[in-house]
Order: structure tokens, then sequence, then C-alpha cells
């Protein structure tokens, strides 16, 4: 399914408030007809509010525009965000008063707050919801572009996918990659060799586990594939497989169809 896309650019070719980018933004909530969708709506603002010193998020200038379109349409908007995100987002000017409208941690303070739904997928049976996200009856996904290493870019996809879950999930989710074996220590025997194969990594991708010296993680996020370590490697022992690239990939969508 395709969907049409509207684009604000930042380019500014005149010195003119209708060329500024809160201006596209008016443009482009008209041509969604947001205020004639939400009226007596319960509409829940998915944005991600930063973190500490975060400020690579969506300007409050922006959200409130978009509050603003939703009550002008009589609907009822909050904000929500994952728990520890929300508590402290007033350093970076995500307040009710400058906003409009109220600022939730999407599953309570305690992150105690969610609708459990169950999907099996590799170490994962269940997926925890937000309940303030289950609860609404409008979503508005307002997310932000950034870079990401697990997933290349994150975008309105992540801001479902992660944003939405509370923080168990979130973590199995992470470590969804690690359910694929990858590494068969009764390949490699010896201490000396295990030792070559971690330091053979350019990137630190791969780590001896804490409590056992003959099992070798990857990190997938630095991994780039450039297999010096199979070159060093006992055949067999150490797998890079794109299976384990791909599960957070297909664990992000799993997540987003949920919700
Ligand atoms: S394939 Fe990945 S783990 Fe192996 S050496 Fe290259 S970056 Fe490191």
């Amino acid at each position: 399914m395709t969907s049409k896309v509207y684009w604000g650019s930042p380019r500014q070719a005149l010195l003119d408030g209708k060329e500024t980018l809160p201006a596209k933004l008016d443009l482009i909530i008209d041509a969604l007809h947001l205020r004639d969708r939400v009226n007596k709506e319960n509409v829940c603002i998915k944005l991600h509010v930063g973190n500490d010193i975060g400020y690579s998020v969506i300007h409050p200038v922006f959200v409130r525009k978009v509050v603003q379109a939703i009550k002008d349409g009589g609907g009822k908007p909050f904000i929500a965000d994952v728990s520890w995100d929300v508590a402290g987002c007033e350093q970076r000017g995500y307040t009710a008063e400058v906003l409009g409208c109220p600022v939730y941690p999407a599953a309570g303070p305690r992150d105690h707050y969610y609708y459990t739904h169950d999907w099996e997928y590799k170490n994962l049976k269940s997926w925890k919801v937000a309940g303030m996200i289950e609860d609404a009856s409008f979503m508005v996904n307002f997310a932000h572009i950034k870079g990401h290493p697990a997933t290349g870019f994150g975008g309105a996809f992540k801001n479902i996918a992660l944003g939405c879950m509370v923080g168990e999930t979130r973590g199995q989710m992470h470590d969804v990659n690690h359910f694929d074996r990858y590494w068969f220590k009764d390949r490699c025997p010896d201490a000396e060799l295990r030792k070559k194969i971690v330091d053979s990594c350019p990137f630190g991708a791969l780590v001896f586990d804490k409590n056992d010296p003959e099992e070798i993680h990857i990190h997938f996020d630095p991994c780039n594939n450039c297999m010096r370590c199979q070159q060093v490697a006992p055949e067999g022992a150490l797998k890079i497989d794109a299976v384990n690239f791909q599960a957070f990939q297909e664990a992000c969508a799993i997540s987003t169809a949920i919700t």
C-alpha cells in the first residue's frame, strides 16, 4: 500500500514568513485535513521528547501547531512518549504550557500501565503496548528522523515500533538478534585462538561473555560484515548471518503491526 507524501522543503528561497518550515507545516496540516478527522477523538500525538541533553527532536513550535489544529477540529490531544523520556522533558521545552496539551508517560510513570498482546517471535512471546497509546482513538505519528545503528534510519516506523512499547518489551526486541545461534564454542576449544578472533574485529564488535571466557558475543550495531573474523575463526565456529541482522527489523515490523 502506498501513501501520498507531502514534503515541506527546509529550503527558503525568499525572506518571507510563508517560506519557513512552520508555515509549510500549516500547509501540510491543511492538506491532510487533520482538523476534519479528529472531531471528538482522543488523539495521541506520539512524539519522541528526547532524553537528558538530547535536542535533535521536533521543536515545540511545530508540536504546538499540530496540537492547535487538533483542538480546532474538536479533538482532545495529548502527547505521549516512553516514561523515562517524559520525566524531565520540561528541560527541553516540552510542557503543557508551551505545547497546549498534557505530556504523558505512555505507560504511566512506572511503566506499569500496558496491554499485553501474544505474538510469538524468537525470544518474544508477548508484547506490552503502552496503555495511553492503546486507549487513544486516533494517533498522530509525529516522528523525527535519526541515524540508527541497528536500522540505518529511525523515523515514523521506529517511533511506533519501539516508542509505543514498555521498557521490558523494548529490551526483548533489542535482544532478538542474539536468538539464532552464531557462536559454536565446541568448534573453537583453543583459548588463544578465541582471543585472536575477538582481536581480529577492527570495530570492536566481538566481545567475550563477562562470565564465560568460552562464549563470544557479537555487537551487531558496529559489525559491518567485513568478514575479517572469518579469516581467523575455525570453520563453523562463528556465523555472520543475515538472519541475526534482520531480526530486529522484523521485530519492529511486528510491534508496529500490533500497535
Ligand atoms: S564481520 Fe563483523 S564481527 Fe566480523 S570482523 Fe567484521 S565487523 Fe567484526
